[in-house]
C-alpha cells in the first residue's frame, strides 16, 4: 500500500499516513496534493491523482519533544538494522548493560544485535567481553518516525524533509 507523508500548514513533516487516507484529506478539502506518484486510484464515482505528498489547510499543534517510541522497529530504524557490536544483519536488539545487572530500557542503552553476539555477550558488562560498540547509543534524531513508518524514506520526500532534519 502506497505512503504519503502529511506536513502541517506550516510545512512541518506531521505524520505518514496510507495514500488512501492522504485521498480522503484532499477530497475533504482539508488538505492540498504537493507531490503526486503520478498512479491513479480508482473508486466507483471518480479515479484521483495518489497523493505522496500532502500539506494540511489547517494548523495542527503538536507536542513540543516528540520522543520516538522505543520499540525493536525503531531501534532497527536507528542502527541501520546492523548489529553494533560486528555490523552483521542485525535480529534482535540487546541491552549494553543487561536488565539482569540494573540496566535500563531506554534508547541509551538498547542496540541493534545480532544472535551470535547476543548469545556471546549474555548478561555480562561490556567491560567484562572484548566486544566494542560500533557508536554510542543515543535517542534517535526527530525524525526517525518517518524511517519507521516507511522503511525507506523515497527520494522526492527528501526536499520536504530538510527544514526538519536541520533544525
Ligand atoms: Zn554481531
Amino acid at each position: 500500500m502506497a505512503r504519503a507523508l502529511v506536513l502541517n500548514a506550516t510545512y512541518e513533516p506531521l505524520c505518514v499516513v496510507s495514500a488512501r487516507r492522504a485521498v480522503v484529506l484532499v477530497l475533504g478539502d482539508k488538505a492540498d496534493v504537493l507531490h503526486a506518484t503520478g498512479d491513479e486510484m480508482h473508486s466507483e464515482h471518480l479515479s484521483v491523482p495518489i497523493p505522496s505528498v500532502i500539506r494540511l489547510r489547517y494548523f495542527v499543534k503538536v507536542p513540543f519533544a516528540r520522543r520516538a517510541a522505543l520499540n525493536r522497529r525503531a531501534v532497527f530504524a536507528r542502527d541501520g538494522a546492523r548489529c553494533q557490536y560486528c555490523t552483521a544483519p542485525a535480529e534482535s536488539i540487546d541491552h549494553v548493560v543487561p536488565r539482569s545487572r540494573g540496566g535500563e530500557h531506554s534508547w541509551e542503552n538498547v542496540v541493534a544485535a545480532c544472535r551470535p553476539c547476543n548469545a556471546r555477550k549474555r548478561d555480562r558488562l561490556l567491560s567484562e567481553t572484548t566486544m566494542v560498540l560500533r557508536r554510542h547509543p543515543s535517542v534517535p534524531r526527530e525524525l526517525t518516525w518517518v524511517t519507521v513508518a516507511v522503511g525507506a524514506v523515497p527520494n522526492h520526500w527528501t526536499p520536504y524533509l530538510q527544514p526538519a532534519l536541520s533544525a
